[in-house]
């Protein structure tokens, strides 16, 4: 498919990941709002509203999102999604669907859906709504090699993304998917610790947030091991070798092992 502005996208579900992913590819200018159709729950004004003010077309059936859709986006909570694949399966025939729901494997949806469906799994991450996602993806049984491309190009669109082995995906939902929720901390803790010791807030959060940002493209763009990055920056005796001293004896690294172990875990748990 050349023209993706004709390529008619739909979510079941239009909450926060749905909303991200929608404004990301029409920012992007890749695809038309009046192409993009999604299902909320009917008590659920709100994501309703910002999808309509996207210009896109909010409804509360999900079936209308898969009549008018090439792509059917997944994305309500995993609870949900037995439910609303129930709700439509029975005119899926010959679709696209991508499920981003956390733990629902590949072969729980497609056996609900009828054969010829063609599933997708991806996890992608909020920081789509900049175009700075990075998200994974795993083809299903009877997805094709153009729709694996298809889903590919249109992540990348909106930051990174790399095909993957489904027995990864636990792990990946609790590195990428849910990283974003662990940098926050650590943006907001670090510009707690300026405020601390005399700055501004306004000043601290514009420091601690470009500071994680600016370190991220260092390691990006100069593909540097992060270690090497870090003693170009610590002096013999230096005021940074004591900040991560203090963290070294404050198990900074444990902590975030052991952070992304219990994501995984969950996941696991949830599955
Ligand atoms: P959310 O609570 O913001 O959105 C859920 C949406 O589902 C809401 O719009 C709600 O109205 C709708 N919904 C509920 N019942 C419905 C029904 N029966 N029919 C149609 N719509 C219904 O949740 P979210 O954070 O956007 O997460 C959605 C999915 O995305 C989850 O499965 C989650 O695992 C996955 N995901 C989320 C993130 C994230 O950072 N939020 C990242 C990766 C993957």
């Amino acid at each position: 498919m050349n023209n993706r502005n004709v390529l008619k996208i739909g979510f079941i579900g239009a909450g926060k990941m749905a909303y991200a992913l929608a404004n990301g590819w029409l920012s992007t200018g890749l695809l038309k709002s009046r192409y993009l159709i999604a299902s909320a729950h009917p008590s659920d004004e709100v994501s309703l509203k910002l999808f309509k003010s996207l210009g896109a077309e909010a409804v509360t059936e999900n079936r209308s999102v898969v009549e008018k859709s090439q792509i059917i986006f997944i994305s309500v909570k995993p609870a949900v999604v037995k439910h609303v694949l129930d709700d439509v399966k029975n005119i899926s025939n010959g679709k696209l669907f991508v499920s981003i729901a956390m733990g629902v494997t590949l072969n729980e949806i497609e056996e609900i859906l009828p054969s010829d469906s063609r599933v997708i799994r991806v996890m992608p991450n909020t920081p789509a709504i900049v175009q700075a996602a990075c998200s994974c993806f795993v083809k299903g049984k009877t997805a094709t090699h153009n729709d694996a491309e298809l889903i590919r190009e249109l992540f990348e669109k909106i930051g990174t993304c790399e095909e993957v082995s489904e027995n990864m995906i636990d792990a990946i939902t609790a590195l990428s998917g849910s990283g974003p929720a662990y940098v926050f901390v650590m943006i907001e803790a670090l510009a707690d610790g300026g405020v601390k010791m005399g700055l501004p807030r306004d000043l601290a959060y514009k420091l601690a947030t470009q500071t994680v940002l600016g370190s991220a493209k260092l390691v990006k763009d100069t593909n540097t091991h992060p270690a090497i990055l870090k003693d170009n920056v610590t002096s013999p005796s230096g005021s940074t070798a004591s900040g991560l001293h203090h963290l070294e004896k404050n198990n900074f690294r444990g902590a975030l092992i052991g952070c992304v172990e219990a994501a995984t875990l969950r996941c696991r748990e949830i599955s």
